[in-house]
């Protein structure tokens, strides 16, 4: 049975595919939604012809300042969907001037104003794989727009060829000044780019105990630097560039924002987080009923000197 269909309220109008599988959409509503924080996410939904309505979320890839002209998008066809009436696939064979559903309420907490704050000192290190750059391309091009520079922010970005990074000219210009090279982007197959002589391999492996160093350096942080004292870490993707992240930062003392994971690892409710993440896909970002495992995690946290809270074997 076809799904109830969509209502549509808005205008795709601006379609800019990057690759075949990457594209960049714009939409304007009709009616006016209104504002929203860098980090936030809208609802998008289109009608297939037969299955029916499909809605799915999309963070705001533009800043909060170009609003009241359109809500720009990021999106990544996804080539083995799990539904029946993926809306990617719909998205992709749509042309300017199409009609599309946007929700009004515009949603979500990964915002700098939700997490560790705006007027937190320490260097924000945004790190995303694929489309999950959407959400930091909306805080640095607004930060840029409201103070002419991009806050004490670093993009750390990963894709498989430079073709697939998006925005990157426009960050280069707005995060890049002088010696100050503060996006960072590496890619996981450089042996098909000849010349390319920036960061390689995927992104997540550059936190690892091993590598973190380059970072280091390249940030300005020294070494041992990059630990929360000087750091807030914010990640956005699929599971596995959030968890290999994460897991790596446990050895340097980053606390996870996240509830669960504070509760499986007994992080004190009092401490403050230093590392959050917003996740586009459905897998646990770790396996918690793997008591090796959250032991060994636990253990990282405890060498790098968090301090144990509730009881994590009772919370599990
Ligand atoms: C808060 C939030 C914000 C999101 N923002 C974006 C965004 O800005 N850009 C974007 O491309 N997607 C984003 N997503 C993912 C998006 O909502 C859909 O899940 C995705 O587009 C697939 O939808 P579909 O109907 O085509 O496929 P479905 O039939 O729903 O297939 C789901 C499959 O797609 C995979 N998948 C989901 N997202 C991606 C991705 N980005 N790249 C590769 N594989 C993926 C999942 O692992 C899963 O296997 C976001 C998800 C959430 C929860």
């Amino acid at each position: 049975m076809a799904a109830k269909p969509v209502e549509y309220n808005a205008t795709i109008i601006h379609k800019k595919l990057h690759t075949p599988t990457l594209g960049v959409f714009r939409v304007r509503p009709d009616e006016p939604i209104g504002g929203f924080i860098p980090g936030q996410y809208a609802i998008l939904g289109l009608n297939h012809s037969e299955k029916g309505g499909v809605m799915r979320a999309y963070s705001i890839a533009s800043p909060p300042c170009v609003h009241e002209d359109y809500y720009e998008f990021y999106v990544r066809y996804v080539n083995q969907p799990t539904s029946t009436n993926p809306l990617t696939h719909l998205l992709f064979e749509a042309e300017e001037g199409d009609r599309i559903l946007m929700r009004k309420r515009i949603q979500g907490h990964f915002t700098v104003e939700k997490t560790m704050g705006l007027d937190d000192p320490r260097m924000r290190v945004l790190v995303a794989s694929g489309t999950g750059l959407a959400p930091f391309t909306s805080m640095v091009f607004e930060w840029h727009h409201q103070l002419g520079h991009t806050r004490n922010s670093a993009i750390v970005h990963g894709a498989s060829y430079p073709t697939d990074l998006g925005y990157r000219e426009e960050l280069e210009e707005v995060m890049n000044r002088g010696e100050q090279q503060r996006y960072l982007p590496t890619i996981s197959r450089p042996k098909e780019v000849p010349g390319w002589d920036g960061l390689t391999g995927r992104v997540e492996n550059h936190f690892a105990p091993e590598s973190i160093g380059v970072l280091e350096e390249r940030l300005g942080l020294g070494e041992g630097g990059f630990n929360p004292r000087n750091c807030t870490v914010m990640i956005c993707g699929l599971q596995g560039t959030i968890a290999n992240t994460l897991t790596s930062l446990l050895y340097r003392g980053f606390v996870p924002g996240d509830r669960k994971l504070r509760r499986v690892f007994g992080i004190p409710k009092d401490l403050e987080a230093s590392l959050f993440f917003e996740q586009y896909d459905t897998t646990p970002i770790i396996d918690t009923k793997d008591e090796a495992l959250v032991s060994e995690l636990v253990e990282r946290l405890r060498a790098a000197g968090v301090p144990a809270g509730e009881d994590a074997a009772a919370a599990r």
